[in-house]
């Protein structure tokens, strides 16, 4: 049968391989320490099972409003405008199936394909913005970040990538792969630089807003680019349930935006897959309203995690890793091992073999830095949303599999 060749020629997500080779490996009876998806290992808090489960038995069977059900893209709307400065009222916000699915809309709706369109994309980046951008019909203008700067791009840097074609950048802070999160001033110095382009849409992907570890970088707070008053009438804000309420199954995410482009993200909604599952609305809106106290506390062991690889990766001969201060994940620079040859026999030529060889011959996931920019190509990522033990075990097998790596 034909595939198009937008299909065809797109990459396959990279961290949903690995997480496919881990259980691969793991029918098989291996015991292999996954740092490969990034995903909360804590179950979804009670008290949010217990709204979904609730509803459902109530009889919330039936379709629901396309963008979502009224109290919760309420929910939604008062969080932004509370928590995040970004002025929102309940219609113009779409509720998702994840926030992939936010960002799979936001640029089909910014870019005209056929136009020589570019959107920015800082990197290191997630390893799916750029095959959506490019499905969208747009050329991905990679900014690299350094490992020397915590891998943050400058507001010189953004400014020199910006061209007449630019329509759009996608935003990550905190960031994955990267572990950080922008200090306020800096974003608000790149959104300075943004303001002065009229045309440059802006789709700032906060999913991971509510893991940043002040304990780690004092004073380190989330600013979302869409409270910027020039940025505000051109701001896509896309955030979700998987990451801050363990809720990655469950497959809620939400954006809003504008309200003349909510309506047209509204319309492809539509016609796309229509809304979410009834039952969990009120699922959303006990999430969003009565579960602090739970996401503090995973906050509270994330950023210990955080403190503990760091501390872990650090005692590994050729790692550099920038300190992770936010999000789940720590993203060493290896190359430093690349041309030799692994205990298994294997030559370690790149990102890729080295993390192959570490999991046929070490038992330890990880996901290889190619897919995540052209400037990650050295680098592994370990999530570490995964128990101390697992961090102390697994970084302990990685550790012994250098040291022999001749
Ligand atoms: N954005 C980033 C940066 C991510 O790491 C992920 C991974 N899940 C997503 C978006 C998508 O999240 P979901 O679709 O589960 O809401
Ligand atoms: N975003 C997570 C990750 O990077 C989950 C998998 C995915 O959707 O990419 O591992």
């Amino acid at each position: 049968m034909f595939v198009s060749s937008r299909i065809a020629s797109m990459s396959e997500s990279a961290t949903l391989a690995v997480g496919a080779k881990v259980a691969a490996a793991r029918a098989k009876g291996r015991d292999v320490v996954a740092f490969a998806m990034g995903e909360p290992d804590f179950d979804t808090p009670g008290n949010i099972k217990r709204a979904a489960i609730d509803a459902l038995e109530k009889g919330m069977t039936k379709y629901a409003p396309t963008p979502g059900d009224k109290a919760a893209r309420e929910a939604i709307a008062a969080k932004l405008t509370n928590e995040n400065g970004v002025a929102t009222s309940f219609d113009q916000v779409t509720v998702t199936v994840g926030a992939k699915h936010a960002i799979y809309m936001a640029l089909q709706a910014i870019i005209e394909p056929g136009r020589g369109d570019e959107v920015l994309l800082p990197t290191p980046a997630w390893v799916s913005y750029k095959p959506l951008i490019e499905l969208a019909g747009a050329r991905c203008v990679e900014v690299a970040g350094s490992v020397e700067r915590g891998f943050r791009i400058t507001p010189a840097e953004l400014a020199a990538a910006i061209t007449p074609r630019t329509v759009g950048i996608v935003w990550n802070s905190p960031s994955n792969p990267c572990g950080i999160a922008y200090p306020a001033d800096e974003v608000r110095a790149l959104c300075e630089v943004l303001a002065r382009h009229e045309r440059i849409a802006v789709i700032s992907d906060e999913i991971y807003e509510k893991l940043i570890y002040p304990e780690i970088d004092p004073g380190l707070a989330h600013v979302s680019p869409g409270a910027h008053p020039a940025l505000a009438a051109r701001t896509i804000t896309v955030n979700g349930m998987s990451k801050s309420y363990a809720m990655t199954g469950w497959r809620i995410g939400y954006m809003a935006a504008p309200k003349a482009m909510a309506t047209e993200l509204i319309k492809l909604q539509g016609q796309m897959t229509n809304s979410i599952p009834s039952f969990f609305y009120p699922a959303i809106l006990e999430a969003l309203t009565n579960s602090a106290a739970g996401v503090e506390a995973m906050r509270v062991k994330f950023a210990a995690r955080a403190r503990l690889i760091h501390d872990e990766l650090a005692t590994i001969p050729g790692f550099r890793t920038p300190r992770p201060n936010a999000a789940f994940y720590a993203f060493p620079d290896v190359s430093a091992h690349f041309g030799k040859t692994s205990p298994g026999g294997v030559r370690i030529d790149g990102a890729q073999s080295f993390a192959d060889a570490l999991l046929a011959e070490a038992d330890v996931a990880v996901v290889p830095g190619e897919d995540f920019g052209a400037c990650a190509r050295g680098h592994i990522r370990f999530s570490f949303a995964c128990s101390d033990e697992n961090i102390v075990k697994g970084v302990g097998r990685v550790r012994a599999w250098v040291a022999k790596l001749a």
